[in-house]
């Protein structure tokens, strides 16, 4: 599937004896993701093929980003700055996987694409670049990684808007209120609680009028549509590698270079420096001057790799394969009694294959430590760090609200999240809606003990063992 091709004229800095890393089998026929025929016990003693509803934290690896991996490692050495022959394949492979996820995203010719460790990372390094005395436009949907970043510059909160009508109103009467002085507005591409998905070109639109630019937290949307910031007008992107199938620890930044090109770095040491005294420093331009330290050039190339397998394979199709499946599942889940589905907005708006509930009677920690234990089912639960929105869900009438304490912190609520990728199947939907209608109707088979200090739940007893891995 995957082989040695000679290089292209244009690739790797033009030599043609560099082996090509970053190229694959660019039409798949069909999405395999490592670990997909996983089995994992139960503590009721058998074993069960995992079915994996949680692709919103975290992916597990495409089958070519794994087999891209292990085709770099045998080359792998030091990026920029060896002139050895394994350094400069090394180089060669970072610098064409930075132009492969440039061209995933639409970019710009004259946008600039810095690594990061991660979406947080990248939102990070943009409000520490912002323009002094900038001002930011948020809303109360967003991800903890979208609202406190912000908090470094002046920042304004739309509230949770009622329709993606509303949202465009408010962003209007906002920015017009300020009269110019909102730098950025900086929105998510869609809810990683609720899944829907923003009007971001609309967005885009509306802020350009009022001179502002559009930040996309991607985190959530880049796994499950196509994105082109080109088209959408939109100007910055951030994103995370371990959420689109490629978990090194890869994350990017991508947009407009003049802000970023003037800031100081947020993060200093060698690789971003041109001369150093022990007076002075001469930053070196982008982006370079914002990637110090030794780059994750196995995490850019296997993000690449994700690119390139999912583009071969069409977003577009996985994104209508992604609705179907969404609207199979909130079917079987509304049909279940006491069971309460939260939305934003109405749920046949666009939506990445999301969807947060209570079961009542449940709390959130104990339902989803169920559906693992006994069912073999991964969820999530808890507020998502998503703090003001899933408090303004479950103020808006949530029928389990439990809340934790965790040791001294504040109590939270919130929710079991359920959430797909392009390994979810028809029957792991069924799983999930046959394994809820279950336990509303008959309760759980096991004993559950929650941790006072937590708040967490635990099998009780756990007979389940774990793989010795480190
Ligand atoms: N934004 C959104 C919408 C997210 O869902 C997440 C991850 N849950 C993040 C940002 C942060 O991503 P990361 O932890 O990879 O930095």
């Amino acid at each position: 599937m995957i082989q040695y091709q000679p290089l292209a004229p244009d690739g790797f800095r033009g030599d043609p004896a560099y082996p090509r890393l970053v190229e694959l089998d660019t039409a798949p026929a069909r999405l395999r993701l490592v670990g997909d025929d996983l089995e994992v016990p139960l503590v009721t003693g058998e074993s069960r093929r995992h079915v994996n509803l949680d692709y919103a934290a975290s992916t597990p690896p495409l089958v070519e980003v794994w087999e891209t991996v292990r085709l770099l490692l045998p080359y792998y050495s030091s990026v920029h700055r060896g002139a050895g022959y394994k350094s400069q394949v090394s180089t060669a492979a970072y610098e064409q996987a930075r132009a492969t996820i440039r061209a995933f995203f639409g970019a710009r010719p004259d946008d600039t694409l810095i690594f990061t460790r991660h979406t947080t990372d990248a939102l990070n390094l943009l409000a520490a670049s912002l323009p002094p005395g900038a001002r930011v436009l948020t809303t109360a949907v967003e991800h903890h990684a979208n609202l406190l970043p912000w908090r470094r510059a002046a920042v304004d909160y739309l509230p949770v808007p009622a329709g993606p009508a509303g949202l465009l109103r408010s962003l209007e009467e906002s920015l017009a209120q300020a009269g110019g002085a909102i730098a950025l507005v900086a929105v998510t591409g869609a809810s990683n609680v609720t899944g829907e998905i923003w009007p971001l070109a609309e967005i885009a639109r509306i802020a350009h009028r009022h001179g502002a630019r559009v930040l996309v937290d991607a985190a959530q949307l880049a796994p499950h549509a196509p994105i082109d910031i080109t088209s959408l007008g939109v100007d910055y992107l951030a994103m995370s590698g371990h959420k689109l199938y490629a978990p090194f620890g890869i994350g990017v930044l991508i947009g407009r270079g003049d802000w970023l090109a003037r800031s100081e770095p947020m993060i200093q040491g060698g690789g971003a420096v041109e001369s150093v005294t022990l007076d002075e420093v001469t930053w070196r331009g982008l982006p370079e001057r914002h990637e110090a330290g030794t780059p994750n050039l196995v995490g850019a190339v296997a993000l690449a790799a994700a690119c390139r397998t999912l583009q071969g394979y069409g977003m577009d199709r996985l994104a209508a394969e992604e609705a179907d499946l969404y609207e199979v599942a909130w079917t079987r889940l509304s049909s279940i009694a006491c069971l309460e589905l939260y939305t934003v907005w109405d749920h046949t708006h666009p939506h990445i294959g999301v969807l947060s509930f209570n079961l009542e009677g449940y709390p959130h920690g104990k339902l989803a430590t169920i559906l693992s234990a006994e069912y073999g089912i991964s969820v999530r639960s808890g507020s998502f760090c998503a703090h003001p929105l899933v408090r303004h869900l479950i103020q808006s009438g949530q029928i389990n609200p439990d809340p934790l304490r965790c040791g001294a912190h504040v109590p939270v609520t919130g929710a079991v999240r359920l959430s797909m990728g392009l390994g979810t199947s028809r029957q792991d939907i069924d799983a999930v809606a046959d394994a809820l209608a279950a336990i509303a109707e008959r309760g759980p088979r096991w004993r559950y003990s929650q941790c006072p200090v937590t708040g967490e739940y635990r099998p009780d007893p756990d007979t389940r063992t774990w793989p010795a891995l480190v």
